[in-house]
Formats: C-alpha cells, structure tokens, sequence
C-alpha cells in the first residue's frame, strides 16, 4: 500500500540529507552567521556537539515577525526565484538548515536586528515551535542546539566517539575561520578555547592561529588574477610537504568546497617536486563569476561544479608554479630549525644583551596577545619583512648606547611590523623569482656541493642532483621533439635483457628511438645498440638502457605517456656524482643547463637541488641582528 508520510516522518527523513552528525549543525550555522555579515562569531561545543551546540554572532539578526518563520522548510530570505539560483552570493539559499535541525534536536534562537528594541526567542524541537516571547539581547543572533537526535536514536548509534565528533568540527570550523580573514572566529570546546582569530583579513595569520607556528614554515604566497578569476593565497614550498591532503583547503567565492578539479591543478604544478605519496599544503582561495559555478549539486552543497573545469586546473596550476618559482620555494636554513644556538650566554654587556631584551620584549607580546583573547600570535622570528633588513645599522659594539632610545626605537619597529598587512606573511624581496643570472659561483663544498650567493642568500646545490634533473630535461626533451640528436657509436654497445622485455619489444622500441637510440634485436635475449642520444656519454647512455630495462621487467606495458615517464624517471642516474671533482667550467656549465630546465630546483625523483639560506638568518645566527 502506498502511504503519504506523516509531515513528522517526512521531515526527518528530510533533515537527515542536511544533517547527517554535529559538524553539519555548524556548518550550516556558520554559514548563516557569515551570511548574515556577522564580523564576530563564537562557535562552542560540548561532547562532540552531541549534547550541546550553540553559535553567537553580531550579525544582522532576524525580524522579530519571522523568527519562527525562519523555522520552516524552504523559508529563506536569500533568493526568491529560480532565476537566483544561476548567481548564488550567498552561502545559504536551501531555506533547509534551521528546519533539519530543529526536526532532529532541541533548538533555541535569540536574534534581535539593529532597528528592533527587544529581541526574539523561539525554541522549537520535533519540528515544532514551542515557545516564542520577546526578550532583552544584544543585537544578532546566538542558535543553541541540544540533545542532538534525541529523537532519532538510528542516527544516534552512527555518530562516532566524542572526540572524533569533535575533530570533524573543529577541522571544518578551522577551514572556515582560515577563509573568512576579516572575521574573527573563536571556537570553543568544552568551555576551553581553541582559537580565535583576529579578524582583521590577514590570511597567513590566520593560519598561523588556528594550525600553529609550524603551520605557517615554508609557505609561499599565491597571488594571480585572469579574466575575472583571482585566486590568493599559500602554498607549501616542495620540502613542505604532507603525507595526505588534510591540508588542503580550497575555497571558491567564500564556500570550502572539495574539488578534484582544483586538487588536480594544485598537484599538478608539482610535478617532479614531490616524493611519491607527498601532498602539497594549500590555502587557495579562488574568486570566479557566479555564474560561473554550480554551488547546487549537493544538499551539503560541499562539492560544485565548475562550467569549465580545464580552464579552473589551468589556472590554479599556472598560478601555483609561478610561485614555486620564487627563491622562498627553496628548502632553507633557519635558525629557527637549527637547535642549540646558545642565546648569547657568553655576551655580557654591548649592544646584543639589547637585542636579548628584544627578544624578551617580544615574548611578552606574545603573551599579552594570547591573554587578551588574540589567540597564540606569530613567533616574532617567523618572517620579518625584509625591507628593514638593509637599513638596520650594527651599533658599533662597546659603545655607550642610550637604552631609553634604543628601547623605543625597536618598540617603533615593532609598531610599524605589525601594521603590515598580508605581506607581513613573505618575504617581500623574498617573493621575486629566483634569478639564475644573479649567482656567483664560489667553489664546491665536500666536492658535492656547488657554493653560490646572490645578493641576499647563500645558496648550495647539489651537483648529482642538478645533473640528474639536467639529463632528464633533455632526455623527454629529445622525446618530444621532432629532430632527434643521435650520435653514431663506433662500437656498438650490447646489452641482454630477460626474455619478457624481448617479448613485448613492440611496446617499448618506439620509444627508446624517439629519445634517439638506434636498437636493434640481435638475438638470443641480446640488442645491439648502434646510436644514442647525442648529448650522453657512451657509459651514461649504457647505465640509462640497463636501468630502462630492468625498471620495464616490473611493468613491461608502457600503454600510456604516464607509465613511460615513470620508467624515464626511473631510469635517470646521473653521471655527476656526489664526491666528483668539478672544476670551474664545468660549474658554469652545469649551472646553465640547470638554469635551462623547466623543474630547476628538483632532481627529478623529488629531492631538491638547492638549499638556500637568507643573509638575515646568517646574520642572526651571529646575533648580528
Ligand atoms: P538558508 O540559509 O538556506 O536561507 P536557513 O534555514 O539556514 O536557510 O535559514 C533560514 C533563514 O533564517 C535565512 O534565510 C535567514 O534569513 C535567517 N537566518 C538564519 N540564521 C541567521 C543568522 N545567524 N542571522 C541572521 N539571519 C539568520
Ligand atoms: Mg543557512
């Protein structure tokens, strides 16, 4: 027998596509805080959101006349027709959230709008309002939610342990209070806070608040804008990277969303960067027309769809690599990583027991910063701007300084860095591209190391490295081309192979002749190598055919371009080792092959070929600054 529901039973049924466990309760209440222009919103939480959820903001509230209505399925004040649905502004628009909770929990609203006198409580459960009076409050509006399906005991038994719960809410409340920079965030859990943002729209601190200190290491700003798409924000230089992509949160038009599309992008302009089973960190936030997205094909409305997806990858990988080629995307030497650099113990008087009060002075801020509320701030270490770097004067030591003076200048200093918006974040000299040109080669360290410097880093690169990344450029290079360079061997080279790579031949042979090597079958698990590319040496081409052919035993069907590349890879040992003996040409040379490739700053098995260190942390660790 066919049945129409009871409203009731439909409603939960209803609910349980929005509301699936505590962390859906938040999100949707956030979203209705941000959406309301709340600058200031309290998230707290108690057992995992189980038993009590409650969010506070001062946004602009809810007229006294429809706060119940806000109550009601389909009841929003966010679009009003179908049309609207093309260009959605807003984060909410389903007019389901408030209706799924209060179908599934105990809920109570306070609001009250700037023109209104007295404000508003309705409480409602079982998708009922039971009470709704006038009361004295603040203006916006705070949403408790109690005893969450309390009527639902099926969905109860699926909710997972408290702190699981409370994980889920805290990394989403983390991923939004990141996004929403000009909104200070403060999640609370169990009546202990979290963190709390400062809200004044700094990204990086942001970050810095809600991961930590080491959150913020190594992240390079991402800044690009093309035909009406921006996208800001920070990534992981290579040597940063995560074992998952917990750490990759993408935002488009304001909404955290998870996107294939954009994950794809991102990973793609790391190619050859990364070890295998490596992820890049990412802050990314995109700005795209409206129209230009779906934002309506989940009821959590987490996934979208973009109109055009190749255009949105082009552009996040395009935009990521032009950072990654910024001198901050080099692995550095920090102080900061470098333990045991004894603070000046041994220096009594001169000016450095000034900078220890620095210091102190700093550790203090810190301190007083986190008491009031601003949650834990930046380490005074992370990222000075630079542009003070040059004109900072050495006192000249031993002499009588005037501390009074000396004080109040740094304290001016201090001042002037922390109102230094968004660029406090990087380095600004930091954020220009690394120039090749600008190096001054100084010898090599342990004979594996070339020494270099520009005008404000040091830098060392690995010379076994550098080459195999070299060889590997060339190699597909030649792949790709049409002309292929081959040079002639006087005695041709031998090589045996085990008889499954004889038998798939057809697969693989094409292949080793659009790199340029001429090959042929001599019998007896035996090929007769006649040519080889022009720019190898004959033991190098050899080396690279004995690696090519046993990396082919393991996967001896090179079906697409991904497989070959990965045998390539494979496949490219260096000739120059760590431990030759290079001279000054060969440097030069090797640089400006280097300098040619398209992934300088990566072997192409993902170890870096440079390390930099900045002049400033040299000169810090001598306390010079
Ligand atoms: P939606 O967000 O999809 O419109 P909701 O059920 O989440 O649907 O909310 C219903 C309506 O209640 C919203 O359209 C909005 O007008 C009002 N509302 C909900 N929460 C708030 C809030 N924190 N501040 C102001 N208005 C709110
Ligand atoms: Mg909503």
């Amino acid at each position: 027998m066919i049945r129409i529901l009871d409203k009731n039973t439909a409603d939960k049924i209803a609910a349980g596509e929005v509301i699936d466990r505590p962390v859906s309760i938040v999100k949707e209440l956030l979203e209705n805080s941000l959406d309301a222009d709340a600058t200031d919103i309290t998230v707290e939480i108690k057992n995992g959101g189980r038993t009590y959820i409650r969010v506070t903001d001062n946004g602009c509230g809810i007229e006294t006349d429809q706060a119940e209505l806000a109550f009601t399925r389909h009841a929003t004040s966010k679009i009003s027709s179908e049309e609207d649905l093309d260009a959605i502004h807003t984060l909410g628009f389903r007019g389901e959230a408030l209706a799924s909770i209060c179908a599934v929990s105990r809920v109570e609203l306070i609001t009250k709008t700037a023109g209104s006198k007295t404000g508003r409580r309705v409480a409602a459960e079982n998708s009922t309002i039971i009470e709704s009076t006038a009361t004295g409050c603040p203006e916006g509006t705070t949403v408790t939610v109690r005893d969450l399906f309390y009527n639902v005991p099926a969905r109860r038994k699926f909710l997972s342990s408290d702190s699981a719960e409370t994980r889920r809410i805290i990394d989403m409340v983390s991923r939004i209070a990141v996004a929403y920079g000009d909104v200070r965030i403060t999640m609370i859990n169990g009546g202990k806070r979290v963190f709390s943002t400062r809200g004044n729209g700094n990204i990086y601190n942001n970050i810095v608040t809600v991961y930590g200190n080491d959150a913020g290491r190594d992240l390079i700003p991402v800044e690009s804008s093309l035909s009406g798409y921006t996208l800001k924000g920070f990534v992981s230089a290579p040597s940063a990277s995560s074992p998952s992509r917990n750490r990759q949160i993408f935002c488009v038009n304001g909404r955290i969303v998870t996107s294939r599309v954009m994950e794809k992008g991102l990973e793609g302009a790391y190619r050859e960067k990364l070890f295998h089973g490596r992820f890049p960190i990412a802050f990314l936030f995109m700005s795209l027309p409206a129209e230009d997205v779906d934002v309506n094909v989940h009821p959590t409305k987490k996934e979208i769809r973009f109109d055009d997806e190749f255009k949105v990858e082009d552009f996040i990988r395009e935009s990521v690599a032009k950072a990654l080629m910024s001198r901050q995307a080099l692995p550095q030497i920090r102080k900061d990583v470098i333990k045991d650099v004894p603070e000046a113990a041994t220096v009594r008087e001169s000016v450095v027991s000034y900078e220890e009060r620095d210091v102190k002075t700093a550790d203090t801020d810190v301190f007083l910063r986190e008491k009031e509320g601003a949650g834990p701030a930046l380490e005074p270490t992370v990222r000075t701007p630079a542009p003070e770097r040059p004109e900072r004067k050495k006192e000249p030591a031993g002499e009588q300084v005037d501390i009074k003076s000396l004080l109040s200048s740094m304290r001016d200093r201090k001042e002037k860095e922390e109102e230094v918006p968004e660029e406090a974040a990087g380095d600004t000299a930091d954020t220009e591209p690394f120039l090749f040109d600008d190096l001054d080669y100084r010898g090599t360290l342990f004979n594996t190391y070339i020494m270099a410097t520009d005008e404000d880093d040091f830098y060392l690169i690995d010379q076994h490295a550098a080459h195999e990344r070299v060889f590997y450029e060339k190699l597909l290079k030649q792949y790709n081309n049409a002309e292929k360079l081959s040079q002639q061997l006087m005695i041709p080279l031998n090589m045996s192979v085990s008889s499954n790579v004889t038998a798939s031949e057809e697969t693989w042979i094409g292949a080793l002749s659009e790199m340029g090597y001429g090959i042929e079958f001599f019998g007896n698990n035996t090929y007769m190598v006649r040519e080889i590319p022009a720019f190898m040496e004959t033991g190098e081409a050899g080396d690279f055919l004995s690696d090519f052919f046993s990396a082919l035993e393991d996967r001896p069907d090179l079906t697409d371009r991904r497989a070959l590349e990965k045998i390539i890879t494979r496949s490219c040992k260096s000739a120059v080792k760590g431990g030759d003996v290079l001279d000054g040409a060969e440097i030069k040379g090797l640089m400006e092959e280097l300098a040619k490739c398209e992934n300088p700053f990566s072997c192409p098995h993902g170890r870096p070929t440079f390390i930099r260190m900045t002049r400033y942390e040299i000169e810090k660790m001598f306390k010079r600054v």
